[in-house]
This record gives C-alpha cells, sequence and structure tokens, in this order.
C-alpha cells in the first residue's frame, strides 16, 4: 500500500477574471520509503500539487490518500491532525518568527495543539532532540537574525521533524541558499529520510538535487510526463 496516493487531481484559480488550471488531472503513487524528486519549469504547478499532496490546498476534482485516509474527505479538524501526524513541511522561505529563539520556533507550533504544562515539557525535549538532529545543538537561544540562512533552514526542517511524520514534503529547500549550504541541507535531508525509512518528496528546479532522490517526476503545464 503506498503512503500516498493521488488521483485524477485538478485544480485551478481564478486570476483577475481569468481561470488559470494549474492541475490538469494529475495521478502519482508513492511508497512509503521511496525519495521523490518532482521537477519541472516555474509556474508548472509544482508548489500547488506539493500542498495537495500534503493536505494543504484541497483540490477542485480527485483524490488524496495519504497514510490511508482520504484527506479532503475529512472534516477540518481530522485533516489537520492527520497532517500533523504524518507530514512535516518545509519551505523555500523558512518562515521562522523572529522575536522567537531557534527552540521555540520549533515547539511553538506543537504549543497551539498541546495542552498542560507536562505534555509542554516533553515537546520542549522533543524539539531539542530535532534540533540537535539537525546539527543545531549549539543553536538553541539564536533568534532568526542570529543564524546564517542555511541555519535558519535547519530551524525549520526540526519544526518539520518535531511529530516525528513518515512524510517530508520540501518546496525548494535549497533555492534560497548558496550551492554549498544547499548541498549540506541536501544532505541533512537524505539523511532524515535513509536513516529512519522515511518518505521525501522535494520540489526542484535543481537537477543536481533530483539525482539524489530514487526517482523524478516531471510536471510541465499542470501535468505530469
Ligand atoms: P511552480 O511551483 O511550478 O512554480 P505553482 O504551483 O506555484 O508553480 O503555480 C502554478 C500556477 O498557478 C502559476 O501560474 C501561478 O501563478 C498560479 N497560482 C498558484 N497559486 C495561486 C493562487 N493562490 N492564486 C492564483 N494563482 C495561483
Amino acid at each position: 500500500m503506498p503512503i500516498l496516493i493521488a488521483r485524477s487531481i485538478s485544480k485551478s484559480y481564478t486570476d483577475t477574471q481569468k481561470r488559470v488550471e494549474v492541475l490538469k488531472g494529475v495521478d502519482f503513487e508513492v511508497a512509503q520509503g521511496e525519495s521523490v524528486a518532482i521537477v519541472g519549469p516555474s509556474g508548472a504547478g509544482k508548489s500547488t500539487l506539493l500542498h495537495v499532496l500534503g493536505g494543504l490546498d484541497t483540490p477542485d476534482q480527485g483524490q488524496v490518500i495519504l497514510a490511508g485516509a482520504d484527506v479532503y474527505k475529512m472534516n477540518d479538524v481530522d485533516r489537520s491532525r492527520i497532517r500533523s501526524r504524518e507530514v512535516g513541511f518545509v519551505f523555500q522561505f523558512y518562515h521562522l518568527f523572529p522575536e522567537l529563539t531557534a527552540l521555540e520556533n520549533v515547539f511553538f507550533p506543537m504549543m497551539v495543539v498541546t495542552g498542560g504544562m507536562r505534555q509542554m515539557n516533553d515537546v520542549r525535549i522533543r524539539a531539542k532532540v530535532a534540533l540537535e538532529q539537525v546539527g543545531l545543538s549549539g543553536r538553541l537561544d539564536h533568534k532568526p537574525n542570529q543564524l546564517s540562512g542555511g541555519e535558519q533552514q535547519r530551524v525549520a526542517i526540526a519544526r518539520a521533524m518535531i511529530n516525528e511524520p513518515r512524510i517530508l514534503l520540501c518546496d525548494e529547500p535549497t533555492g534560497n541558499l548558496d550551492s554549498k549550504t544547499g548541498e549540506a541541507i541536501i544532505e541533512t535531508l537524505m539523511a532524515l529520510h535513509q536513516g529512519e525509512e522515511r518518505t521525501i518528496i522535494i520540489v526542484t528546479h535543481d537537477e543536481a538535487i533530483a539525482k539524489r532522490c530514487s526517482r523524478t517526476v516531471y510536471i510541465k503545464d499542470g501535468v505530469l510526463e
């Protein structure tokens, strides 16, 4: 049973009165433990597809089965629950809160869903472990403006890992970094994939990153080739 199945996904946006069909009947399956690159030109629909796959953006038509659950048939609460348990997102721009430390940035999203003090302590410990996993145990109390771009992306990866999701969805994770830093980030992502048999899907322009993955799918004008 694949961990992720997308069937006949269509999605359009209406932009200044013009309707743009972004995804046109996409079928896609990913087995547990696979690494897949999604490659295609700018505007092809890569980010939209990634968001639809991860339960962030409802398609106009089609079905996404994530870890056995039909995500767009669920109510919002159940969908956000399965998303937070099964999926970690890493974006090109790290989306960190500037006023929070690295540690706080990693555990803050969990505070929203976690009650009591005991659970909070547990979340703090998990956040520290996640930051250790990405090589940032020496930067727990640094704020984003005291961290390099690569370190900020590591904080974002730790945040994505806090629930130890089985799937990591990455949207141009090195797009804002120089090539050497980008390579180190890919190493980190691949270690989280290989060491734990975690599924990873990476949207990228970069063929060198695609080569690191076990499979590459190409998308053009909203169609997988
Ligand atoms: P890619 O990631 O391949 O660059 P995207 O999925 O970001 O492509 O976007 C595909 C197309 O959909 C683009 O033409 C983009 O302008 C359009 N698009 C994406 N999101 C929206 C939105 N929220 N509203 C209107 N148009 C959008």
